[in-house]
């Protein structure tokens, strides 16, 4: 019986790992064609006269254990210094050689992980500012007292009224952080990032890429931070992507793990073509039959057919290249989506004069910065001393990455690689990084399409493309440009796992494909695990609401009491004070438990507040039944029994608000409208 045959287009994360897996799992053979002549795409390591650059500075971390096993499995964490060292994410901490199967360091001591600490600020009118925003002394001094005032406004008002609905990025961005921030820190490099407003981009990229970050978020990260709990440890699960401390990182850039995956993938049979681009492919039914490859080394053409194909090419290219043409409307589609491509100018300089004070002459920390200042294009800037030292010749120079966004036919793109140089260069000097273009000795420039696929355009009839290529029952879209999808390395990872696990079981239905990356927990092997830690997280969750609600009552009492004992020496009477103060003190209670417990917002805010005073009279009228059940029918003591009441009428209206007031499930009056709140991810 002749061995079946796995088509991948592209050496990048997805196809590597789609081979990988055949290999590993079937008897099916990867076979790999490539456009370019170098693997890893744009997780590439890109070389330079001795110096390795990265395009665009890659993290390693998932959320997912297969993810962080297999890469541990390729490429073994670095020997260090204490013999227990432990990684620790998903709430488990292991030795590593438990974790990877594999001996503590590889015999190849450049084949290794590094554990980064991550540190990347903003920079913003020429000062340093905390990614992620620390709302801390230094911040409030570089803003200044008006604008942090404004800031704390604009916050608060937003938290009391969000808008309604997020229609677009501006409004997510606003709904999370409040007007004042979201014009300080994130409207100017997203746009740089997109060459589009805020206002035009879908609401969705928001939801992917700052997955649940909000202030309150933020505090709960520095509040953390000062106990110590983000130090030691590579935690995963619970931190939300944006506030991650610690990373791994290849030693010599994220193209050597690739590089190191493409090697066993060869060794172990499988076929990686380069300078192989796959034109066309052709179709029969509902399945792909071969796909057609220009060499453009040697000039011929070629047919390949397979049993299994695997795409990671953009998808509009895909869809041109379809045998025969796909219909008019799904090709339109294709046609206007977006992608935005990518300048990294990699510099070498003496030194950098901006200084950190605190470190004196050394130079600063950063893995990246994101420049913010809108005089300048430059989005962020790499410090890849500070990633692995293994990328710079000459450690005693500075090497960094100057990022640009742009399109294909911008005139950034459009530059000679000397102009583009200079460009930076200056861009540099103006910032106050280096002092004169004399500071650079040397520089390359690398451009690389389609580095982001755009969510405008006509990505919103994106599932027209996505319904007509799932027909073909042997063909999986996979990756970044494959899905058209903001996916990093363990996400594009993960849709190559899951589709050869979808092979392997003769799954036809490529929704678990399209899940990854979409819902808040990756999909993991052990469906049991997975619901039990769920519902462990569920009690987690509900206990710290609990307990804020309790802190936010307190509060709230304190105002009703205030108010109370400020009216009745005014000389107003107990009941008219009594009566004032009560609603002062509710509708403390209800602005705080709605924006710090549960985030949960009615489109109507009176129907919901109403809802809330009724159910806290209720309280009331419990209190005293309560109270009479104790004292009267039981014979408890007066002070105990009141303790006891209030504690469980606390509970009672607590559970009353979680599942009516404040449910993000009530359908009922279909009033509700989410915001997040203390934990973003279970509401
Ligand atoms: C600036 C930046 C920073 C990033 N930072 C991180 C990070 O910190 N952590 C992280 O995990 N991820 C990060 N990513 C994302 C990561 O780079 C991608 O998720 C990953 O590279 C996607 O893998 P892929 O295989 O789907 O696509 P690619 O890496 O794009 O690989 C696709 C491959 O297909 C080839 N190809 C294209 N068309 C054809 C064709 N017609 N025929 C044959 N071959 C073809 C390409 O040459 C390429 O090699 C970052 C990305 C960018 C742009």
């Amino acid at each position: 019986m002749t061995q079946k045959k796995g088509i991948i287009i592209g050496a990048g994360p997805a196809g590597l790992t789609a081979a990988y897996e055949l290999l590993e799992k079937t008897d099916i053979k990867p076979i790999i064609y490539e456009i370019s002549n170098e693997i890893g795409g744009i997780s590439r390591t890109i070389k330079y006269k001795g110096y390795r650059m990265d395009i665009g500075g890659h993290r390693f971390f998932s959320k997912s254990d297969t993810v962080m096993n297999w890469w541990l499995k390729i490429m073994p964490l670095e020997r260090v210094e204490e013999p227990d060292l432990t990684i620790t994410y998903q709430n488990q901490t292991r030795e590593i050689t438990n974790l990877a199967g594999q001996p503590q360091a590889s015999k190849d001591e450049d084949l290794v992980m590094l554990v980064r600490n991550r540190k990347s600020r903003i920079f913003y009118l020429r000062k340093f500012f905390d990614y992620p925003l620390k709302l801390g002394k230094q911040t409030l001094i570089n803003m200044g007292l008006v604008r942090t005032l404004r800031v704390l406004f604009s916050y608060l008002k937003v938290r009391l009224y969000p808008l309604p609905e997020e229609k677009n990025l501006e409004h997510f961005f606003i709904n999370r952080f409040g007007k004042i921030l979201y014009l300080t820190f994130f409207k100017s490099y997203t746009e740089k990032v997109w060459g589009i407003p805020c206002s035009e981009i879908s609401a969705e990229w928001g939801a992917q890429r700052i997955k649940g970050l909000s202030i309150s978020k933020a505090i709960q990260h520095i509040i953390k931070g000062f106990v110590g709990d983000t130090s030691s440890s590579i935690k995963q699960k619970n931190v939300e992507t944006s506030l991650i401390e610690r990373f791994l990182y290849p030693k010599l850039g994220p193209g050597q793990l690739w590089e190191e995956v493409a090697r066993q993938i060869q060794e172990r049979g499988g076929e990686i073509h380069f300078n192989s681009p796959v034109k066309k492919l052709h179709t029969d039914g509902d399945r792909i039959t071969s796909i057609e490859i220009y060499n453009t080394e040697t000039g011929l053409g070629e047919y390949v057919e397979g049993d299994f194909f695997f795409s990671t090419m953009p998808i509009k290219d895909l869809i041109r290249g379809l045998e025969p043409e796909v219909p008019s409307e799904v090709k339109a589609v294709s046609e206007g989506l977006i992608y935005r491509d990518f300048i990294t100018v990699g510099l070498l300089v003496e030194k950098l004069i901006i200084k950190d004070e605190a470190q004196g002459e050394k130079l600063i920390k950063d893995n990246w910065i994101y420049v913010q200042e809108a005089d300048v294009m430059l989005g962020r800037i790499q410090i890849f001393n500070n990633w692995s030292l293994s990328l710079v010749k000459d450690t005693s120079k500075v090497w960094l990455g100057l990022e640009y966004f742009c399109y294909e036919n911008d005139e950034l793109w459009q530059k000679t690689e000397e102009d583009m140089a200079q460009f930076a260069i200056d861009e540099l000097v103006k910032i106050g990084f280096i002092e004169k273009t004399s500071d650079v000795l040397d520089y390359t420039v690398v451009k690389v399409p389609k580095t982001y696929p755009a969510y405008f355009g006509t990505y919103d009839q994106f599932y027209k493309v996505r319904n007509y290529l799932d027909r073909y029952e042997n063909l999986y879209l996979i990756g970044r440009n494959g899905m058209h999808r903001y996916n990093n390395q363990d996400h594009s990872m993960l849709t190559a796992i899951t589709s050869v696990e979808n092979i392997r079981h003769g799954i036809k239905d490529k929704s678990n494909i399209w899940q990854v990356n979409v819902e808040n927990e990756y999909h993991e092997e052990v469906q049991g695990t997975k619901e039990k830690v769920s519902k462990i997280d569920a009690l987690v969750e509900t206990a710290k609401q609990f307990v804020i609600y309790i802190l936010t009552g307190g509060i709230a009492t304190v105002v009703d009491v205030t108010i109370f004992a400020l009216l009745v020496q005014s000389g107003l009477s107990y009941v008219t004070a009594l009566f004032s103060s009560f609603i002062f003190g509710v509708s403390t209670n209800f602005f705080l438990t709605r924006s710090l417990v549960f985030g949960v917002y009615w489109r109507n805010w009176s129907a919901q507040y109403a809802v809330f005073i009724l159910i806290s009279l209720n309280s009331l009228f419990a209190n005293l039944g309560l109270l009479k059940l104790f004292i009267d029918d039981w014979g408890w003591n007066a002070i105990i029994a009141r303790i006891a009441s209030a504690a469980c009428v606390a509970f009672i209206s607590f559970s009353v608000h979680k599942w009516y007031t404040f449910s993000p499930h009530n359908r009922l009056l279909a009033l509700n409208l989410q915001r997040t709140a203390v934990n973003p991810k279970k509401i």
